[in-house]
């Protein structure tokens, strides 16, 4: 059936109550027609022990007061959520806690996870992850996630070399590094992914190769790694404005890009995104979702959700998301039914040409592409024939290849993705 356009929040609402009721049960899974659609939930911890020189991330450093009010807006806002009835429209997939860095506030996001568990079993959801920063968890904090539920783990490595991290203001050593996946072990995470950064100020071809290396080593399920990116603001960014960042030419960026899809592939992993790498049956299920343009929640400051068409996003600022969080706790207790929390900040509702382009644009990303039946399927049009005029633009220049019923980015197109999806937007 061709995806449904929501004109209103309002609609969202009548959208869940449309449903049929579920039955969620401490003792067991929730229960309820199959038919729902998935839906990845991620949660947003924005505390940071300090920021690093190129983060623009919703993180804050230094406001670890307010930790206790800010869990409480969490699970005020997850109530909201459950009590508008969105488990009858959606059924739990993924959960993904992410930051900030939520390692940073553990006891506090376990004492959370219990009280979230009351409302829906962790369970749920099949893919339980967690970010974690190396050097603000041990064994015993890693074994408090395990029995908590927490059944993978993304580990922010970012280099094996003290001196970059150092350079990018990250608080642990590479030592912390190594130490935190051998522990993770011992708690019994068999799913592990590990965040590097290429392209770092100063980095060298070999520099780039040990750190790829020593990644390999530790044997992890799943790698994301990401090239710097500069992003206005941040203290790199300024320095870069200065003149005072000397960043890898283009040409030894393609290099380590090329690098690392031949070591990785070469160490048996398949590269399945841009930017990302697992083992056979690994592949971040939660991040799949972002990148299929499939339904999700977030939950927190700054965080986004994609429900049904309806796109909408949190306040950024600590004190305005937690204002509307104790806002909503009145509410509920007055019975004021309001078509979204007030802890949105903004919203849209996505019209059928936006869904498309931003589906294509996503879906491009992954290196299996865009499978064209069930593109047909869910916008209700043929993808070859709404975008003709771009495709023969584009496939005499050798960056997409149209073959099995998928389209997808050629190698040369992968270096030039952005440029390639902007022409479906
Ligand atoms: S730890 Fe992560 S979220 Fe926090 S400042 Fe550094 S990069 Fe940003």
């Amino acid at each position: 059936m061709p995806h449904a356009v929501i004109e209103s929040p309002d609609s969202l609402k009548t959208f869940f109550a449309s449903c049929e009721a579920v039955s969620i049960r401490q003792d067991q899974d929730i229960s309820g027609p199959q038919s729902r659609l998935p839906l990845g939930v991620y949660l947003h911890i924005p505390f940071c022990l300090s920021k690093c020189a190129y983060c623009d991330a919703v993180s804050y450093a230094g406001r670890m007061q307010l930790v206790p009010e800010y869990v409480r807006a969490l699970h005020q806002e997850w109530l909201w959520y459950a009590e508008s009835g969105i488990w009858r429209a959606f059924r739990p997939s993924t959960f993904y806690i992410g930051g900030g860095t939520p390692s940073s506030i553990l006891d506090a996001l376990l004492a959370l996870l219990e009280r979230l568990s009351r409302l829906l079993p962790l369970a749920s959801f099949f893919e339980r992850t967690i970010e974690i920063n190396p050097g603000t968890v041990r064994l015993p904090q890693l074994q408090q996630l395990r029995t908590a539920g927490i059944n993978r783990l993304s580990i922010g490595i970012q280099s094996f070399h003290d001196d970059e991290l150092r350079l990018t203001g990250r608080m642990h050593s590479a030592d912390d590094a190594q130490r935190c996946v051998r522990e993770a072990r011992q708690a019994g995470f068999d799913n592990i992914s590990l965040d590097l950064i290429s392209a770092l100020p100063g980095s060298t071809f070999e520099r780039w190769a040990e750190n790829l290396r020593q990644a390999i080593a530790l044997g992890p399920e799943h790698l994301s790694i990401y090239t710097l990116s500069l992003e206005e603001g941040t203290p790199f960014w300024r320095q870069y404005q200065d003149g005072m960042l000397l960043l890898p030419e283009e040409e030894l960026q393609i290099r380590m890009y090329c690098h690392t899809i031949e070591q990785l592939t070469a160490a048996g992993y398949e590269q399945y995104e841009i930017s990302n790498f697992a083992r056979p049956g690994r592949r971040s299920q939660h991040n799949q979702i972002y990148w299929r343009n499939e339904d999700y929640l977030g939950i927190g400051a700054g965080a986004w959700s994609s429900l049904h068409g309806v796109r909408s996003g949190n306040y950024t600022d600590l004190d305005r998301y937690m204002a509307g969080a104790s806002r909503l706790e009145s509410e509920q207790t007055s019975g004021v039914a309001a078509p979204l929390p007030p802890t949105v900040e903004q919203y849209e509702c996505l019209d059928h040409s936006r869904q498309i382009g931003e589906s294509i644009m996503m879906n491009l990303r992954l290196i299996e592409g865009i499978d064209l039946q069930r593109f047909r399927q869910r916008f209700g049009v043929a993808l070859e024939k709404r975008y003709a005029r771009e495709l023969e633009k584009l496939a005499p220049l050798g960056l997409l290849d149209m073959q099995d019923g998928f389209l997808r980015l050629s190698p040369r197109g992968l270096l030039l993705a952005d440029e390639v999806c902007r022409e479906f937007i």
